[in-house]
């Protein structure tokens, strides 16, 4: 009874569910009581394609507890819904929140009321929630502290004059991002910069929901010192009280195999898993797959998928592709794959709707990932050693790529290219020419993750920090 009570409420995307589910289960680990609030339009698929409620009956202290929010399924999962879905739960959260909280319904003789409220840094109405019953708030933000700080600087940029730019002069460089001086170029920057009005609706949101951050008690970040250092310490000039915990996909395998007898995480899933790709995998050569995904979000023309398809063909090497059903973009109804690219593909690759993305990495078959960026699907990465050819999307994937290619050099970086002869280059780069070199720094990175996340480490230590400031919060 005496436990604390935390609400973790997730903005209703897969990067950022998979994440925070993982964080609601180290606490729970650590016998904290959970509430986890997830937006009706996917509880469904997170209970069906998943092994989630089996994996959280275990755990006496959490629960489920359904947002009502006004969306529908097909509305998720695409670039264009993301904004409708962020107005939807302004409108409706917020006062769910209060009511659910004030009227106290979700204690019992088992469970105190609610002590501390972790809400997804995106949903800054959380703060206003914590300023109405007076229960402390923490951000979670589920990006990288490249990407969030190259976010919280554009104040400072639009002051330089360096933004607005009209999608022009591309290569020039910012000066403004302290910290980044000298490598982070206009394309690089978070895509929504890109615009020639500073008033579109997903500028302004991301622009005031990141300026929120430090009305916070405290900001957590799924990084590590050794792989982010330099900027947190600019991070932590606005936001003192911050704790490293990531990759917690990798903090959540020790913490599983210290206090439990299973050390392998189960994924938070939104898509049927097909896991025919494993066996597939199991008889290809060491390290000679290229693992391609794009995530759980992007949508690429059918031009596109050629380029990227006739590279991969192009470059002899073996191939694992994730297509998801609808990440080809067409008229209405018609996002379907193309069928040569199908019959195609037989001979040298596997395609599959949607992989258990982190046993696929950490295969011994796969030799590297062409990834759209996403910042798990990079923290996913890095952990398994596994070098990288980034075409980012949208979001943080511009920044993140930049630093993967140019300050990790754990890959390359494609961004802004989409070229079946780039395609086939990149992919020979990384599997043979420089194939050492990646090899290496991605193994030292690897290494520095697994350190952070292991007993002593300061992800390790972060996340027992984090729990001793939970336990001393009383709501
Ligand atoms: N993922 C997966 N199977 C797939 C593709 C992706 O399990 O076939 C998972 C991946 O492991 C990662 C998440 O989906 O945890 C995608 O998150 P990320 O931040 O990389 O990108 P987003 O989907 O948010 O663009």
């Amino acid at each position: 009874m005496d436990q604390p009570h935390v609400i973790i409420f997730p903005f209703p995307l897969q990067g950022h569910v998979n994440s925070m589910l993982k964080l609601a289960e180290l606490l729970c680990l650590s016998g904290i009581h959970v509430t986890y609030l997830v937006s009706a339009s996917i509880h469904g698929r997170l209970l069906t394609h998943t092994n989630v409620q089996p994996r959280f009956n275990h755990y006496p202290g959490f629960s489920f507890q359904t947002l009502p929010d006004g969306l529908y399924e097909g509305s998720l999962h695409n670039p264009d819904g993301i904004i409708q879905m962020y107005e939807s739960l302004k409108a409706i959260a917020k006062p769910f929140l209060i009511d659910l909280i004030v009227s106290d319904r979700l204690s019992s003789d088992a469970r105190r009321p609610v002590t501390c409220i972790i809400a997804d840094g995106i949903l800054s109405l959380a703060i206003e929630v914590g300023e109405k019953t007076g229960i402390p708030v923490i951000f979670f933000r589920t990006v990288s502290a490249c990407s969030f700080w190259a976010y919280f600087c554009i104040p400072e940029l639009i002051d330089a004059g360096e933004l607005p730019f009209n999608g022009d002069n591309m290569d020039e460089g910012i000066a403004n991002v302290k910290g980044m001086e000298g490598f982070l170029r206009r394309r690089d920057l978070p895509s929504f910069c890109r615009v020639s009005n500073l008033e579109s609706d997903d500028f302004k949101i991301v622009l005031t929901e990141t300026r929120r951050t430090p009305r916070a008690q405290a900001l957590i970040l799924n990084t590590f010192e050794d792989l982010e250092g330099s900027i947190l310490s600019h991070i932590r000039s606005v936001c003192p009280k911050l704790y490293t915990i990531g990759p917690l996909h990798g903090q959540l395998k020790t913490s599983l195999a210290r206090k439990t007898t299973s050390s392998s995480t189960s994924s938070n899933s939104l898509w049927e898993e097909d896991r025919s790709c494993i066996r597939w995998l199991d008889e290809q050569p060491m390290k000679s797959v290229l693992y391609v995904s794009f995530g759980s979000i992007a949508v690429v023309t059918r031009d596109q998928l050629l380029e990227f398809w006739h590279g991969l063909v192009n470059s002899g090497k073996r191939f694992l592709w994730v297509m998801r059903p609808d990440s080809v973009a067409g008229k209405d109804g018609e996002h379907h794959i193309p069928a040569e690219l199908e019959e195609g593909t037989k001979e040298r690759g596997y395609m599959v709707g949607w992989a258990p993305q982190e046993e696929v990495l950490a295969h011994p078959s796969i030799g590297g990932f062409l990834t759209h960026t996403g910042w798990n699907s990079t923290l996913e990465s890095i952990l398994a050693g596994v070098p990288m050819i980034c075409w980012p999307y949208f979001a943080d994937q511009q920044v993140n790529s930049r630093f993967v290619g140019e300050v990790w050099n754990l890959g390359v970086d494609m961004k802004d290219t989409c070229d079946r002869v780039i395609v086939e280059t990149m992919i020979n780069d990384l599997m043979e020419v420089r194939r050492d070199e990646f090899k290496k720094s991605a193994d030292e990175m690897s290494k520095l993750a697994k350190r952070a996340v292991s007993e002593g480490g300061s992800s390790s230590c972060n996340l027992d920090r984090l729990i001793e400031d939970i336990r001393l919060m009383n709501g």
